[in-house]
């Protein structure tokens, strides 16, 4: 009998019904606008960002629009002008390098390793063409941190963290994002909270978070901002900080809070549907897991797994064979860019050079979303389908 999976790979969970009532509260007193409290209020969205600061034992936390605007708000905030080079993962999604495009900078590609994490060696040596790299822990996987802020220490590095997928992960006893200057999160529907859209930064210095509540779009009523800095902090930057808008609302920030309460059963609920996928693929001819290191405290809330040195068509032949039987995997290595999935070379706006040993190992990542409405039996078949086609495909090759 050929198993055929009927469930839908972009399906996520309802929003919890405590996030549905607070979000009707919103609606109902009609205070949607942050700054917009009355007398003695603390508004949803300046409560999101104590909560989230305090969890991330981080100083300061700016909820804003989306993760995105998080990281091009952060360039901004750390000085970055037009033309100067920004370091930043080979390995990542269209908004990492947008981000860095917004602010007219120019993306300098550093290459990914069979871990799929940023390679430490061409990160050092690339090291003293830039003053910032963004680093991105794409699809959840994370460097070996003391590893890289060594490097970044070193070089004089400010390092900004793109934490989409890494919301409630660690690297050893830390919290991603608080390694670097300023930790990026992203609030938007796939990731690991869900208001649609939105993003939160964090970072624990006075001025570069002042920049960053000025950037948002506070203008001169940044004091509501009960997790920034002091008002001493403004004092002069206030004159010469844009307001690039870019704030969150009171309705998103009602919805996520209760999600916030709940994350790490969450993260834990994804990293059992990662075990068991990532166990039924196991002794699959041809098929390469992601070795994940025991300092890394990841939440998988997606599935990635290498078909290294496959020709094309046999690749597609198994991302075929797969949907047939209801398996979404996304082939980061097609030559044109697909749906959400990109390559460095795709984005020609940012020019790089060929980097073959990384060009290797994108052409094999295959990826796929474990959302939580997937039970574990659900993981389990997608696992078994996976295995027998490629080793169905494999022995074809
Ligand atoms: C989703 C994502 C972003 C951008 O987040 P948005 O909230 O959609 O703007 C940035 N980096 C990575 C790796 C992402 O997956």
């Amino acid at each position: 009998m050929t198993e055929i999976f009927t469930g839908n790979f972009t399906q996520q969970e309802p929003i919890p019904q405590d996030g549905i009532d607070a979000a009707m509260a919103v609606l109902q007193h009609g205070r949607l606008h942050r700054y917009n409290e009355a007398e003695g209020e603390v508004a949803e969205t300046a409560q999101l960002e104590l909560e989230y600061a305090e969890m991330m034992g981080a100083k300061y936390c700016l909820a804003v629009a989306s993760g995105g605007y998080a990281l091009a708000t952060s360039l901004r905030a750390v000085g970055v002008k037009p033309g100067d080079k920004v370091l930043t993962n080979a390995f990542t999604l269209a908004p990492v390098p947008g981000a860095i495009a917004s602010v007219g900078a120019v993306p300098l590609f550093v290459g990914v390793t069979e871990g799929l994490v940023i390679d430490l060696d061409d990160l050092a040596a690339k090291a003293d063409q830039a003053d910032v790299l963004m680093l991105s822990h794409m699809r959840g996987h994370i460097v070996d941190m003391d590893a890289l802020m060594a490097i970044a220490d070193a070089n004089g590095l400010i390092v900004i963290e793109d934490c989409a997928h890494t919301m409630g992960a660690k690297w050893g006893d830390t919290w991603s994002g608080r390694h670097g200057v300023i930790g990026c999160y992203s609030c938007q529907t796939y990731k690991h909270v869900n208001s649609g859209e939105g993003g939160l930064l964090v970072c624990d210095d006075d001025e570069i978070m002042a920049r960053c509540v000025m950037l948002s779009g506070s203008y001169m009523i940044y004091e509501k901002h009960k997790a920034g800095p002091p008002a001493e902090a403004y004092e002069d930057l206030r004159y010469y900080t844009p307001n690039v808008s870019g704030r969150m609302d009171n309705l998103r920030a009602a919805i996520l809070r209760p999600q916030l309460r709940n994350l790490m059963a969450q993260c834990q609920a994804w990293n059992d549907r990662y075990a068991v996928v990532d166990q039924g693929l196991a002794d699959t001819p041809g098929l390469t897991r992601i070795d994940r290191p025991a300092q890394e405290h990841f939440v998988a809330s997606s599935h990635q797994f290498l078909l290294l040195d496959w020709d094309d068509a046999a690749i597609e032949d198994v991302v075929a064979r797969c949907k047939t039987r209801g398996v979404e995997l996304k082939w980061f290595g097609a030559p044109t860019p697909v749906a959400f999935t990109s390559r460095y070379d795709s984005w020609r706006y940012a020019p790089s050079d060929p980097m073959p040993a990384s060009d290797r190992i994108l052409r094999g990542v295959m990826d796929m979303r474990l959302p939580l409405t997937f039970s574990l039996d659900d993981c389990a078949m997608i696992a078994r389908i996976i295995k027998e086609e490629v080793t169905a495909v494999g022995n074809q090759r």
